[in-house]
């Protein structure tokens, strides 16, 4: 991807997260600071919120690939982490008072669950084989079988899995 294009990208995020911070000033008739936004999120998370230091995230992969769910969704469900916190001091991270906002503010549907693609960012799989066919496993299992604390079984045939 292009830096240019990468730009105009997060050009649109900042300028929507913008819109939607005046829509909660407006909404509760005080101010809210902007955030600071910063696109270093990673693996398969869309977005992020720092709520001590007033911080957005956003996924760079996901978001070039899903801008415009990021602009309708992701931009104002990392807000209202914000905004709940904010007003409401440290409550549940998808509650009732983040679900409030979300309808109440910006009439999206609170989803917890982005369902974009995340094969981009998916981490790498290691290569192991069953009787009915290949399997991958995350790094995080392949460890656990390289230090023999686990051993994992195919879920369809419920063969041990060996690395291929
Ligand atoms: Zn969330
Ligand atoms: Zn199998």
């Amino acid at each position: 991807m292009q830096k240019t294009v990468l730009n105009l990208i997060q050009q649109q995020i900042i300028e929507r997260t913008e819109s939607c911070m005046a829509l909660a000033c407006e909404h509760f008739n005080r101010q809210f600071l902007m955030p600071t936004i910063k696109f270093n999120q990673r693996g398969k998370i869309a977005g992020s919120a720092r709520l001590q230091l007033n911080e957005l995230r956003f996924n760079p992969v996901l978001m070039q690939d899903n801008l415009d769910h990021f602009l309708s969704d992701v931009v104002p469900h990392e807000i209202c982490h914000l905004l709940a916190f904010q007003l409401f001091g440290r409550v549940r991270p998808h509650g009732k008072e983040w679900q409030a906002l979300m309808v109440q503010v910006y009439e999206v549907k609170p989803n917890t669950y982005h369902g974009m693609d995340v094969t981009k960012v998916a981490g790498k799989k290691f290569a192991y084989r069953c009787l009915c066919g290949p399997v991958g496993l995350s790094i995080r299992r392949h460890n656990k079988v390289v230090r023999k604390v686990q051993q994992y079984r195919c879920i369809k045939c419920g063969n041990q899995l060996v690395a291929a």
